[in-house]
Order: C-alpha cells, then structure tokens, then sequence
C-alpha cells in the first residue's frame, strides 16, 4: 500500500520547512541560525543553542526500550503532539473523519475537532464498556471517510486491553483505507504484548508510547510515534522545528540511563501492589455499585452519587477524576494508583463518607 495516498495531498506535496540546525549539525563556529554567542546560565547547557530536532542518541535509547528500529520512532511532546501531527497529516478538513470508540482518551476528538475532521463515534457497551469490535468493523466498512481509527490498550478510562485477533482483522480491513493507531500509553502495566512487533508487518499500523506515566515523567512531554519510515517521514514534515528542549531531552537521557531502570521496575512492582490495596480498599463498600479493576495504573468504579463523593474527597484534598460531562460516564469515578500514603488518605476519606451516608 502507498501510505502517501491515505495523507492530505497538500502534506505531500508540501515542501517541508529545513531548520537551520537540520541542515547544519550543532558543531563548528555556529554563526547559521541567529542564537546568542553564549548562554546566561551554566556555560555548559549550550542553551543559547536550538536542540537537535530528532537527538540521535535518545532515538537510540527509546527504540531500543521499544524494541523497534530508530527510522521507525519520531520523538513528540508526550502522545498528546502524536495524536494531534496524525490528525493533521491524514484528516482533510470537512472531509475526513477519525473513529474513537467511547468513553475513550478525550484527545482523539479534540484533535480530530481541531482540524475540522468529523468524529466517528462507535461507543462501548453500556453494561460493561466492552469494545463493539463489530461496530468497529462496520463503520470502517461503509465509511470511506475514516482516516485514522485510534484504539487504546490498556483504555483510558476503562482500562481493558485490546484483543490480539481483533487488531489483526482490523489491520486486514483497514488496509489501503485507514491508519490504526494503537495507543499504548499504559502498556508498561499490563503482561499483554505491544503492537509495536507488528509494526514491520502493517505499514499503516501506528503504536504510541509515553514516558509519562510508567517511567514517571508526566512533566517531560516526552512520547514516541512508532511506525515505519514512510508515516514517520510524513509526521516530520509537519512537526515544530524544534519539538524538543534540551534540557528535556537530557533528563530523558538521564530517566532511560540503565541505573534508573532498577527504580523503575520497581515503581511498577510498587503500583501493581497498591493497586491491589486500592481494590481491597473499594470492593464491598456498600455506595460502591461496580468495580472496573482494568489494566493500567487506575480503577474505575461506579457509584450511587459521583459528583457528591468527589466533592466530599476534595474537601479532605484528595482528588479523583470524574466525569460530569460524559452522559456514558455518568455515576463513574476514576481512581489513580497512588502511593501508600496517598491511598490511606483516600480510606480517611471514603470511610467518613460511609459513615455519613
Ligand atoms: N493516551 C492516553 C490513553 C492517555 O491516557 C494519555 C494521558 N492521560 C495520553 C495518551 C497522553 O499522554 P502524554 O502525557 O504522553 O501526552
């Protein structure tokens, strides 16, 4: 398949902005790209110099964290920057449509909204959010406007993972038509296999990571596209110049060095305990009406009166995430695994909301 004719014909005939740093390495007597001779702050930074748009070494360290090849991964800030760069290279504006399967991540339908693309909607079951794969199938099927069809394994907010065989069947109908985008923002939580294996096999198969949630570093912006060269070099066309801090791109160096990789293991292995504590701490309260456990670092429950539990827990400053603007979400509340200390102020809490009811 030609990737190229699934993206808006203008991206692809668009000739590309050339930063000056892209066509000129860092090095040498730097008189090219209009910076200051010299940085106010540690002479060392080089922060009077613009980054590397893509740095070498830290595509390095991620493709070998997600085992693919570093042509196949374009740094961004966070997925958030993925998912919007997919956006605007695939959907034409008024013409084109993503499809997202509710409750889902909100930004696939921010992003689509902003380019002007319609959204496709396919919910999830209302007794147990459980994807609609024939639903999926099926507006795939009739709707040739559907550009980009974005799944989340583990989901957010429901926490379930995406079948094997599923992905595949819909690999096999989407070819030529559309883009599947795997998002795997909580992969690390989960023992299920990443799609990013299958990457060589789909040339319209993209996975998205992130270093923001199990590698703890939410305040880097720091995500990876994978997929291969020929939607990667579309997404370069198109992403900031300098999409990259320096100062972020040498803390993630510093977060992927192989001595952190021991305290991350066990930030995991700290999650997944507490995270059962959280379980036990919610199964047989009585304002507690259902339990989605999920996959990820968070729990989804169903309650008798969500607005009213999650103002209560504000006042004794713990905060959960509700929902009050998703009608599929309704009496729904979601819990992030915190530490120790955060989960015993979150018991604090909901034992004197028991008590009041
Ligand atoms: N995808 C999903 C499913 C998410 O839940 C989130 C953040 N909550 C993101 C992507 C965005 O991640 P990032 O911080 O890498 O932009």
């Amino acid at each position: 398949m030609n990737i190229e004719k699934l993206a808006r014909p203008e991206i692809v005939a668009m000739k590309p902005y050339s930063s000056a740093r892209k066509e000129a390495p860092g090095e040498g007597v730097l008189l090219n790209a209009n910076e200051a001779p010299w940085p106010l702050l540690d002479p060392e930074s080089r922060l009077n110099r613009y980054p590397d748009p893509q740095p070498e070494r830290l595509l390095r360290h991620l493709a070998r964290l997600y085992q693919t090849g570093q042509d196949k991964l374009l740094v961004t800030r966070g997925s958030d920057e993925g998912i919007d760069l997919l956006t605007r290279v695939f959907c034409r504006a008024g013409q084109d449509a993503i499809l997202q399967c509710p409750p889902a991540f909100g930004m696939y339908r921010i992003a689509a909204q902003t380019q002007g693309a319609d959204v496709v909607s396919v919910p999830r079951s209302t007794e147990d959010f459980s994807l609609d794969e024939q639903g999926v199938v099926d507006a795939l099927d009739v709707d040739p406007r559907i550009k980009l069809v974005f799944l989340t394994s583990p989901s957010n907010p429901t926490g379930d993972v995406l079948d094997r065989s599923f992905l595949l069947r819909l690999l096999d109908l989407a070819q030529g038509r559309a883009l599947v985008i795997v998002d795997e923002a909580y992969a690390e939580f989960t023992d299920h296999p990443s799609a990013t294996a299958l990457v060589d096999d789909y040339e319209h198969l993209v996975v998205l990571r992130t270093l923001s949630k199990a590698w703890a570093a939410a305040g880097l912006r720091c995500g990876s596209v994978i997929a291969q060269e020929t939607v990667i070099s579309l997404l370069r066309r198109i992403i900031a110049p300098y999409p990259l801090p320096s100062p972020v791109v040498s803390l993630a160096m510093d977060i992927l060095d192989d001595d952190i990789l021991e305290k991350q293991r066990n930030l995991l292995r700290q999650v997944k305990n507490n995270k059962r504590i959280l379980l036990a701490m919610l199964e047989g309260r009585p304002f507690v009406r259902k339990i989605y456990p999920g996959e990820a670092n968070f729990v989804l429950i169903q309650v008798d009166d969500a607005d009213a539990l999650l103002s209560f827990c504000a006042q004794y400053n713990v905060i959960l995430r509700g929902f009050p603007a998703e009608q599929a979400l309704r009496g729904c509340i979601r819990i992030s695994v915190g530490s120790e200390d955060d989960l015993a102020s979150l018991e604090r809490a909901l034992d004197k909301w028991e008590k009041a009811q």
